[in-house]
């Protein structure tokens, strides 16, 4: 009762065994915590772990942005043409919590912790090209442990437009000439908002027979004809998966996806959605190791109260706030950009600075927002605190610390913000979107029921209406709050469940014809 392992020990499925153990490589543009910008680096870094513990070969194949200390060069040399330029690739390797990660070294990816995704649009292209190209071959040419995967019985994961040219490499170069006839490939999307998208003329970068133009054509009322990565990548692999069921169905409308929805619509027999889970060694109360400095604590869904309240003292000495337990304070973590409706917040935040309250922001993006994000303590210094930054240690202190998340996103594919901050007994207000409205059940204060506030449009007007019954609840009804918290934390959101999920898309994909 106390930690949630034992628990979790209980639920986990019996491993597979035998003839049903796969090979599992999953290739993305970035991995936890090696490199991470978003939920997609937190994804590729857990998903594996949790497929692994039931029993699979599992490998994740990303960039070596940086000098990593536990990963060895495993002293393999390939080379690929990328634009018609033969480009040198060459692999290190380590072996953790069941996996093997492998990271594959090239000049173009080196340095890039920070700007994994900047640059030159055919610049990063290339190295998109180079990954997944590289990537298809690992099962033949990269020994774990001293031995290759092979091709037989393996499924490729396949992450947003960055490795969405995987399946299509995978059937150009391989399936089509007879070639690794027993893999498949499964392409997740994290967000649709990026497509790899650029003029007809990129054809020429990626290097495929060139029938194979019309897999990534897409028309579009704004850009007209163009090409399009995702397009393509959406066509050609065996099975799509995405991060949510609220998600699954806005991809499919003509608002949430982007000028891909009908490509989606078109290949809904294979496509599903699947809540992300957390990974629970990382984010965690009980075991968090940025609670374990600067006057904040570790703490479980029995000592919540104290343990909290220490937390949030910890977050209100360390940004110079007034140490006061009985103001709401209320937390923003997240990307600025208008994806994430830092500009609601600052609509609302008059009325916020109005109330007996406190607010923390922790984020980096659009320049124009992040002195927006500025401002606000410029001009509420004694309630607003902001942080422009990326800081991992002050996200697990705020999630922590705050007894309210505040996530007002236009649109949000899975969302892992709220799901931390129920694990850490915070409370989450958010628009009810995508994942937030899957995984956020509202509060009924009739029935006792539900995990926090949602409203259902992405205006302030709406934000004010939700976070003044969050207040309210907080100041005036004690024990209803609790039950929010304790229902928050005592949810399984473990990776556990949804690698169970995920296992049944492979499965899929693995016997279709
Ligand atoms: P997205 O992938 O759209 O950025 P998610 O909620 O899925 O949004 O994941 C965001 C992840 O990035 C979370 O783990 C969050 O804590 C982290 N994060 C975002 N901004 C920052 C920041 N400024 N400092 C530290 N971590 C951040």
């Amino acid at each position: 009762e106390v930690d949630v392992a034992p628990e979790e020990e209980n639920l986990k499925p019996p491993p597979l065994a035998g003839e049903n153990v796969m090979n599992i490589i999953l290739v993305a543009a970035e991995c936890a915590p090696w490199s991470k910008t978003g939920g997609l680096g937190d994804v590729a870094g857990a998903l594996p772990k949790a497929l692994a513990r039931r029993g699979h070969r599992v490998m994740v194949v990303v960039p070596r942005y940086g000098n990593y200390s536990e990963p060895q060069d495993i002293g393999v040399r390939k080379y690929y043409k990328v634009d018609g330029q033969d480009m040198e690739v060459t692999f290190h390797h380590a072996f953790i919590d069941g996996v093997d990660f492998v990271f594959m070294d090239s000049p173009v990816f080196r340095h890039r912790e920070n700007a994994i995704y900047e640059g030159n649009r055919v610049d990063i292209l290339k190295r998109m090209v180079l990954l997944s190209k590289a990537a298809v071959e690992v099962p033949w040419h990269v020994p774990c442990g001293g031995v290759c995967y092979g091709d037989g019985n393996l499924v490729f994961i396949a992450n947003d437009w960055h490795t969405a040219l995987l399946p299509v490499y995978l059937k150009a170069y391989y399936r089509d000439n007879g070639m690794m006839k027993y893999t498949r490939s499964v392409l997740v999307v994290h967000n649709i908002a990026h497509q790899g998208r650029g003029p007809l003329e990129d054809f020429g970068v990626v290097d495929l027979p060139g029938h194979y133009i019309d897999l990534f054509k897409l028309y579009d009322p704004v850009g007209g004809e163009h090409f399009n990565i995702f397009a393509a990548g959406l066509k050609a692999a065996d099975q799509v998966v995405t991060v949510s069921h609220g998600y699954a169905w806005e991809l499919k409308t003509s608002e949430g996806g982007w000028g891909l929805h009908e490509i989606i619509g078109e290949n809904d027999w294979k496509f599903r959605g699947i809540v992300n889970g957390i990974d629970t060694e990382d984010w965690h109360p009980a075991v968090d190791v940025h609670l374990q400095s600067d006057g904040y604590t570790n703490y479980t869904v029995e000592t919540v109260q104290e343990g909290k309240a220490q937390c949030k003292a910890g977050l209100q000495r360390e940004l110079g706030l007034p140490v006061r337990p009985e103001v709401p304070l209320v937390g923003f973590i997240g990307r600025l950009d208008h994806q994430k409706g830092v500009d609601i917040i600052a609509e609302a935040i008059p009325w916020m600075a109005s109330q007996d309250m406190q607010l923390v922001m922790l984020g980096t993006g659009r320049s124009d927002l992040e002195d927006m994000v500025r401002g606000f303590q410029g001009q509420y210094g004694d309630k607003v605190r902001s942080w422009v930054g990326f800081s991992v240690k002050m996200a697990h202190r705020i999630t922590a610390g705050a007894d309210i998340l505040l996530m007002p996103s236009r649109f949000e594919p899975c969302g892992l913000n709220q799901l931390y901050a129920m694990v850490y007994g915070t409370v989450p207000v958010v628009h009810a979107v995508g994942g937030l409205r899957d995984t956020v059940l509202p509060f009924n204060p009739f029935e006792e029921t539900g995990l926090g506030w949602t409203f259902d449009r992405a205006e302030p007007g709406k934000l004010i209406h939700a976070l003044g019954n969050c207040f309210n609840t907080f100041w005036n009804y004690k024990k209803s709050w609790e039950g929010l918290q304790r229902r928050g934390m005592t949810q399984d959101l473990s990776w556990d469940h949804a690698a169970q999920l995920y296992e049944q898309v492979l499965v899929a994909a693995k016997f279709q014809w």
